[in-house]
């Protein structure tokens, strides 16, 4: 069963969730009271906004069920290349109000300039949001050296601002009852996400089951075999480690042919979008302990999409 589908969440849930999450990190963490308190209301934002966007029907895609399927056969993400029309003035005010959030949790007069540009249209809403929907690190951060903005910020409040939509369409699309989209989605055994193209922001291990959830749509699934996520090593370079001996429920997936890791967590219960985003945060020390050692996590991947 690659593809698991995540159960509805509402955003009372989502908030309540969350803030059991955050109060666990700070009694384990009192040193990073600053890093929650902005991931608080940067996600206070995406869930309003999530909130939002599912009241509204979504737009109809001209992506017809067997079309995302052979795409998927091919290994190409189904979002991959496709021009999507995006709710512009609905995902813009999300923007400028984590530009806003992220100056006073310390970017300061670098996240202020990305509003300013925003407001003053120097830089335009709708481009920014389609090109973080193509995940193009290129575009974006070439329009924001060209203004003189910090690139991984743009990339940050662009990604934020339009995650609802992209979860929201990713579930949309794959939902369909057709059968050759479900036989392909269940044949998924990349390690980039299915919808979006994006790599995992860590593996959710449920009952067992090694879930990859995407960090940009929060789509999940599970692979087959037992190797490498970035280029499927499965011989000895590929070790499962737990950097704290007392906490095995917490390791780290390190490959020494790509030199790429994959934190894993043992979990009740898959998060829902955004709550990914906390996940991450909870296992920063595993970050640490791979980087220590010198692995990475790989740039995105690019497709090259055939129509
Ligand atoms: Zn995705
Ligand atoms: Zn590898």
């Amino acid at each position: 069963m690659p593809h698991v589908a995540l159960a509805p969440a509402s955003r009372g849930s989502r908030l309540a969730a969350a803030a059991g999450r955050w109060e666990a990190i700070l009694a384990s963490r009192p040193d990073l009271e600053p890093a929650l308190a902005l991931q608080k209301r940067l996600l206070g934002i995406v869930v309003e906004l999530t909130e939002t966007v599912e009241q509204r029907p979504l737009p109809r895609l001209s992506l017809p069920p067997r079309y995302l399927a052979a795409k998927l056969v091919r290994g190409t993400p189904a979002l991959a290349g496709e021009p999507i029309p995006l709710p512009v003035a609905l995902l813009s005010p999300a923007l400028l109000q984590l530009c806003e959030a992220l100056a006073q949790g310390g970017a300061g007069e670098a996240a202020d300039h990305i509003r300013t540009m925003i407001e003053g249209g120097q830089m335009e809403a709708g481009s920014l949001l389609s090109a973080s929907v193509s995940r193009d690190q290129h575009a974006i951060r070439t329009g924001a050296v060209h203004r003189g903005l910090s690139p991984d910020l743009v990339w940050l409040v662009a990604e934020l601002a339009v995650s609802p939509y992209v979860h929201a369409l990713q579930r949309a699309m794959f939902r369909a009852e057709d059968a050759t989209l479900r036989a392909a989605l269940a044949d998924w055994n990349r390690g980039y996400c299915a919808a979006c193209g994006s790599w995992p922001a860590l593996a959710e291990v449920v009952e067992g089951h090694r879930v990859l959830r995407c960090s940009f749509c929060a789509f999940a699934w599970e692979l087959t075999t037992y190797a490498c996520i970035y280029c499927g090593e499965e011989g000895e370079p590929f070790v499962t480690a737990a950097p704290d001996e007392e906490r095995k429920d917490r390791r780290v997936e390190v490959c020494g042919s790509c030199a790429g890791y994959l934190k894993t967590v043992d979990t009740p219960a898959l998060s829902p979008f955004p709550l990914l985003a906390i996940a991450d945060l909870e296992t920063m020390d595993l970050d640490v302990a791979a980087m220590e050692h010198n692995y990475a996590r790989p740039p995105m991947k690019e497709f090259a999409v055939r129509r």
